[in-house]
């Protein structure tokens, strides 16, 4: 009998212990969680009082990676600095290869293409091939000088100083003293001070060129992989993987080698008088068609659809997604699309097909 007792006592007392020591865990990971939470919060206070002031001082509340975006679309404005100095330092330089991720806009291919194919001529260079690396391709020097850099930056974050512009970090990186990296700062009224990309023909497959070779300005050859078999001979325009020739200027038609004709998709800016109008957004390499709700300077405001599938697209529900998006982020304008069912629509099959070359 007492040993029964003494048995069930043992029992109930590890019982105990063992609900107090799980009582325990929880109380530590619900504290945990209550700190990551606290952080998180005061991660969104800092970043929605950025924001506020940005736009109290009138400063742009674009994220910086639109800005670069639309920074990368006026190719031109970044170029100049650089050829500048190619020309000054190396006065004998003829050929000049670039080396940069995809062009992955329509915005960007045509502002892309056509100064690359004008403006080194100006400077005095015979040759330019341009290398398109695919995204987290072609690990080496393009990714190792921005990869420095940012590891300059959070260095110099590290040692408690504050980061706040990209004029900054400009400053403060040219002030290292080992950094071998030229950096050359574009404010943005150089950016938008910039002459518009005149009319230029459009080229094909954009999003699948990893090379273009220009040797006459407005002149441009591309292929969809890079060759460079007789570089040691001087040619760049060897004929493998299919090289393709094209005139950049509309006014050359003459000179046109695109298999097929290709009408323009959209305007060269989007107007007031686009309201209204169909159009596709561009994010993130997706196409959303949409309706133009209001245009502001370079910016529009779409109200955008959803994909379903295969050129399947309907309102989301229950909120609509309504936004401003860069000029540059307009694939293209677009017919109304027609409804295939009482809530899902399909694009005109020539609108998807164009969707499908220019996004990947
Ligand atoms: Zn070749």
């Amino acid at each position: 009998m007492k040993v029964r007792i003494e048995e069930g006592e043992r029992q109930r007392r590890r019982g105990e212990s063992m609900r107090r020591s799980a009582k325990k865990k929880l109380e530590i990971k619900i504290a945990e969680l209550e700190a990551i939470l606290a952080k998180e919060r005061a991660k969104a206070q800092k970043y929605k009082k950025r924001y506020q002031r940005a736009k109290k001082e009138g400063a742009s509340t674009t994220s910086p990676r639109t800005a670069v975006k639309a920074l990368l679309g006026r190719q031109k404005a970044h170029l100049d600095p650089i050829l500048n100095q190619v020309r000054e330092q190396h006065p004998d330089v003829c050929t000049l290869h670039f080396f940069s991720d995809a062009p992955a806009t329509q915005y960007r291919q045509k502002g892309n293409f056509f100064h690359l194919s004008t403006e080194p001529f100006k400077y005095g260079f015979k040759q330019i091939s341009w290398h398109f690396f695919e995204a987290s391709h072609g690990k080496g020097a393009p990714d190792g000088v921005g990869g420095a850099l940012k590891r300059t930056a959070d260095k110099i974050v590290a040692h408690g100083e504050d980061i706040p512009n990209a004029q900054t970090l400009y400053e403060k990186l040219k002030g290292q003293e080992n950094c071998s990296i030229d950096l050359h700062f574009i404010p943005e009224s150089d950016i938008e001070a910039k002459p518009e990309v005149p009319a230029v023909t459009a080229v094909k497959g954009t999003t699948r060129i990893h090379q273009a070779i220009s040797m006459k300005p407005g002149e441009m050859m591309y292929r969809d992989i890079s060759c460079l078999c007789k570089w040691e001979e001087g040619t760049l325009d060897c004929s493998c993987f299919n090289l393709q020739k094209v005139s950049l200027l509309a006014s050359d038609q003459s000179k046109v080698h695109v298999k097929e004709p290709i009408k323009s998709w959209r305007p060269e800016v989007i107007e007031e008088k686009h309201i209204g109008e169909w159009c596709v957004v561009n994010y993130d390499n997706d196409g959303y068609p949409g309706i133009i709700l209001d245009v502001e300077e370079h910016s529009v405001k779409v109200k955008c659809t959803h994909n379903k599938g295969i050129n399947k697209f309907c309102w989301p529900s229950p909120r609509d997604d309504i936004n401003w998006y860069g000029d540059w982020q307009i694939l293209c304008l677009m017919p109304e699309p027609q409804l295939v069912n009482r809530r899902a629509f399909s694009v005109e099959p020539s609108v998807w097909k164009y969707m499908e070359d220019q996004l990947q």
